[in-house]
């Protein structure tokens, strides 16, 4: 069922046996599994089923630390939240990264990939992907009729994407929630505060207010806050009436630890004399075994580990091709060195787009091609950085609440470990006399200006074993605090260089489980 909470007399008390603040990946995704049990469940939106600009206003927050996006931009405030436009990009965490990696400082979850197995299995019909056969080379290469590149010095392999189509969970599942009986989504109902017994060891209920509408409390067995990896930590902090630091904060911990994954469009190029030794995978999206996927490359765990780094994911971009007609001579890789590569991706024409729909793959490589020219994109991985986080604005919102201030840090090592990778790229690709590649970025620690956000929230609210290390336990159960739960990505202990979606589902399909048999 679904309300308008504007419409709810005020001073209204709702009691429920869950409250779920957020109607996002997360926060659908438990509401959907534990539809039809016993369990009531009370979901609470801030926005409506449409975007509305009033309520994206409470998005708006400040920025210091590096560039990065307007608050009010990089996520959306209504029901389905933020996959309302997010891209569809899959891919799971590999085992790796939940490790604790002795030259990554605050690394290891308290939980392995095995145990998320199930739930990744789980999260591919949710985001509507096919199979759970990521790092499976031997099935994608039958399927594709093709082979991987091979990657003679075992420094770099090739991983899969998967693409939702992508998955806009508000519209999707907008009728599962209606029709839930034991669901009563609450639309236009932001929460402001969660209100604490003394001691801060139980949630006693929630205070929400809708803009220009009543104002109601929610009080509930169990809690779970689903509003997104910045929002979260600016509901603790906010949340100080009996606990001066907010809900969850004994150790100062919420907020820090703000992860991206930082992107840069273009950090070398690649040419080659022989495009075709790159199948189609690498280069569009294929539509293959009721899926959409595309092949990048990553570090091999072995050289992850030998060298102490940290994952970084490319992906292959083609910028041009040459044949007869654009170029005479015949092409060596030395020849098409030479030229400048700059010239050659202007006389080429426009980057073509590595995210555009679904092609036919017979048409790589286009006919009569001689060579290619290739743009790396990369994403990586940020180390946990206690600096690197978000506090509290003095400026506030149209409901009088302060506003979220982010400060995001990267750090010298973020960037030469992925001078290091880029090094490996490179060398893997003269061992196979794949062309020549031409690294853009400086050598040293400095990261240039142009690096941007891939819109990953992560790591404000992270897991770990101990409440000295962490605001949640490897149950999302905030330390401390008996009934409270945390879904989403601020719960990551560090984000790898995947996608964090298809992460976020799994762990709330796992933590619907959990909160099942509390309940039940
Ligand atoms: C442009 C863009 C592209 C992206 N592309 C990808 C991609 O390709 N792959 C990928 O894996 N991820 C991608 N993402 C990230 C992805 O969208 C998020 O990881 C995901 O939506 C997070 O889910 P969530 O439920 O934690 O938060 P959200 O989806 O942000 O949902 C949070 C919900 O909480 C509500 N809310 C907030 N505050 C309150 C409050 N106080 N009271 C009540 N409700 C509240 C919001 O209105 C919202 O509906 C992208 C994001 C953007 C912006």
């Amino acid at each position: 069922m679904i309300e308008d909470a504007r419409q709810l007399p005020e001073d209204t008390l709702i009691e429920t046996d869950l409250a779920i603040i957020g109607a996002g990946a997360a926060g659908i995704t438990i509401a959907r599994e534990l539809a039809g049990t016993d369990i009531q469940i009370c979901l609470l939106e801030s926005g409506g089923l449409e975007f509305e600009q009033d309520t994206q206003n409470l998005y708006n927050g400040e920025n210091g630390g590096r560039w990065y996006y307007p608050l009010d931009s990089c996520r959306l405030r209504y029901f389905g939240g933020s996959t309302n436009h997010w891209g569809g990009w899959c891919r799971p965490l590999t085992p790796i990264d939940f490790e604790a990696r002795d030259w990554i400082p605050h690394s290891g979850w308290p939980i392995t990939r095995a145990d998320l197995d199930p739930y990744y299995l789980r999260a591919q019909p949710v985001t509507e992907t096919g199979p759970f056969r990521y790092d499976a080379t031997a099935f994608w290469e039958e399927l594709i009729g093709a082979k991987m590149l091979p990657f003679p010095l075992g420094l770099i392999t090739t991983t899969f994407f998967q693409y939702s189509p992508p998955t806009r969970f508000g519209t999707r599942y907008r009728k599962d929630i209606e029709q839930a009986t034991n669901v009563r989504a609450l639309l236009h109902a932001t929460v402001t505060e969660i209100e604490t017994s003394e001691t801060g060891a139980e949630v006693t209920g929630l205070r929400v207010a809708t803009l220009g509408g009543p104002s109601f409390r929610v009080r509930a067995r169990r809690y779970i806050l689903a509003t997104g990896a910045i929002e979260n930590p600016r509901l603790l902090l906010l949340s100080n009436r009996s606990q001066p630091a907010g809900v969850g904060n004994t150790h100062d911990l919420v907020g820090r630890y703000f992860m991206e994954h930082p992107h840069i469009p273009s950090v070398a190029n690649l040419v080659t004399s022989r495009p075709e030794a790159f199948n189609a995978a690498y280069t569009q999206h294929l539509s293959l075994a009721d899926s959409i996927m595309h092949s990048a490359l990553i570090p091999t765990d072995a050289l992850l580990r030998r060298e102490r780094l940290q994952q970084a994911v490319f992906t292959v971009g083609v910028l041009g091709v040459y044949n007869t007609e654009n170029l005479t001579q015949p092409a060596t890789d030395d020849e098409l060195h030479l030229r400048d590569i700059f010239n050659l991706q202007r006389d080429l024409g426009p980057p073509r787009a590595t995210d555009h729909p679904p092609a036919g793959y017979n048409d790589w490589p286009p006919a009569g091609s001689l060579g290619a020219s290739c743009a790396m994109g990369c994403a990586c991985e940020q180390a946990p950085n206690p600096e690197s986080r978000v506090t509290l604005s003095e400026e506030r919102d149209a409901l009088g609440l302060r506003r979220a201030r982010l400060d995001w840090r990267l750090s010298e090592t973020d960037k030469l470990s992925l001078n290091r990778i880029l090094h490996a790229l490179a060398e893997e690709f003269g061992a196979q006399g794949l062309g020549r590649v031409h690294l853009t970025l400086s050598d040293d620690g400095n990261w240039p200006e142009e690096v941007l956000g891939g819109y990953h929230h992560m790591g404000t609210t992270r897991m770990a074993d101990s409440p000295e290390n962490g605001v949640v336990d490897a149950n999302c159960r905030v330390h401390g605090v008996d009934n409270l739960y945390i879904a989403g990505s601020s719960v990551f202990t560090t984000g790898g260089a995947s996608n964090p979606t298809l992460t976020i589902v799994a762990l709330s399909l796992r933590l619907a489980d959990h909160v099942r048999t509390q309940l039940s």
